[in-house]
């Protein structure tokens, strides 16, 4: 049996205490964003009460302080995902704009007309749009990896989708919508047999299990600080130093250059050429004391504690009548998403709420996926180590109540 984390840790989240509905709350949307523990939180208020102040510009106290925290964090991003050096992370707002960056900094320098990048069905819309506007720009084609009745990546059409035009692919190491965990190590050995590099979308992977960028060798991965219990407005962007090193800046300003005069700008090395601007410093800082908490505990051990909960779920759910599990694979992380029959998702979320569960529903920005299934939506329980076994009890008791109420 894997250690009971919730019972050690959940003390630790200030906000699983209140009560919604004047019921306790069960927050059950960890996949949207996951809750920020007390040492976050008090990271957050020592930062702006004692060592603010704007980064790398000046030589006074303060912001020798400020500078030295922020770059401390970037150093603790890096150990997290293994990678090799410190100036391979760069710190972004968040997953969206990790993408943005490589489609604007990589895509727009090196892919062409009839050129071709492969998707898949499960991404997040901000692993579709970036290189739809890319395609679009540059004359270039967009190829999709089918996915099985199980929300699985038919790996066998992906190999397919190769021919010498292939530049670039852009995949999501775990669904948002479903929680498939796709496997990536391969799939990136594969593309780079054909000498084509590959973004990891890592949204979803990265709060629920460890991951080695090393032991990848995906060229770029991107993900966010508020999905593994840090603020909002920060993320990042792991690129390989050469790659880096190659693309052009995606914003131009403060910081990102060496010299400026109105005739030529000589760009700072990596990742300040990529960080233009005051960037969200305090909020780098607290994702610094995020994946120091995370670590803490222990990827290995969350991932356990995780896969024994989804089991709980996954059991009690799959054998209530009329619930249907959409993307029911082994090979997946703690997200349950579901339909009721005769119940609109929408009324599942309002009904649950009113119990003072918090789950999603709606497409989850994967409209293709939806579009796969042929359902408009789903709801969604996406499971957190704080999450209790008695928190899925109340998940399920609210699923019966409702199909009461609809019966
Ligand atoms: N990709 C995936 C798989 C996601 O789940 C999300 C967040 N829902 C994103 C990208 C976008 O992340 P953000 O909104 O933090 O930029």
């Amino acid at each position: 049996p894997t250690p009971e984390l919730a019972a050690r840790y959940r003390a630790d989240f200030p906000i699983l205490n209140l009560k919604v509905n004047d019921k306790p709350l069960v927050y059950l949307d960890n996949a949207a964003s996951s809750q920020m523990p007390q040492s976050v939180i008090d990271r957050l208020i020592r930062y702006q009460t004692t060592q603010h102040a704007n980064i790398h510009r000046a030589v006074h106290y303060l912001s020798e302080i400020a500078t030295r925290e922020y770059e401390t964090a970037r150093r603790t991003l890096q150990h997290f995902i293994n990678a090799r050096e410190d100036r391979e992370i760069i710190f972004t707002s968040g997953t969206t704009d990790a993408i943005n960056l490589v489609m604007h900094g990589y895509g727009r320098k090196f892919i062409q007309s009839g050129d071709e990048i492969i998707l898949t069905n499960l991404e997040h819309h901000s692993n579709i749009v970036p290189w739809q506007m890319l395609a679009e720009e540059k004359g270039a084609t967009i190829r999709v990896v089918p996915i099985n009745d199980a929300g699985e990546l038919l790996v066998d059409e992906y190999e397919k989708l190769f021919n010498p035009r292939t530049r670039f692919v852009a995949l999501t190491h775990v669904s948002n919508a479903l929680g498939t965990i796709n496997p990536i190590k391969n799939m990136i050995a594969f593309a780079h047999q054909q000498g084509v590099p590959v973004l990891i979308d890592g949204a979803q992977a990265a709060p629920h299990m460890k991951v080695d960028v090393q032991d990848l060798d995906c060229d770029f991965y991107a993900f966010s600080g508020h999905k593994l219990c840090g603020p909002t407005g920060i993320g990042i962007l792991y690129g390989k130093a050469k790659l880096l090193e190659s693309m052009q800046p995606f914003k131009g300003g403060g910081d990102m250059i060496v010299s400026v005069t109105f005739e030529k700008t000589t760009y700072n090395t990596i990742p300040y050429k990529f960080e233009a601007g005051t960037p969200p410093i305090a909020a780098a800082i607290g994702f610094g004391a995020a994946i120091e908490y995370l670590s803490k505990i222990g990827l290995d051990a969350i991932a356990a504690y995780e896969h024994e909960l989804l089991n709980y779920a996954t059991e009690q759910i799959i054998t209530i009548p009329g619930v249907h599990i959409i993307g029911n694979t082994r090979t997946k992380v703690a997200v349950l998403s579901f339909i009721i029959d005769g119940v609109h998702p929408h009324d599942v979320g309002t009904l649950l709420n009113q119990e003072g569960i918090a789950v999603r529903t709606g497409h989850h920005c994967a409209q293709p996926i939806m579009q796969r299934f042929k359902i408009p939506a789903t709801s969604r329980a996406s499971f957190a180590f704080y999450n209790t076994k008695a928190e899925v009890d109340t998940l399920v008791e609210g699923i019966h109540s409702i199909q009461k109420v609809f019966s």
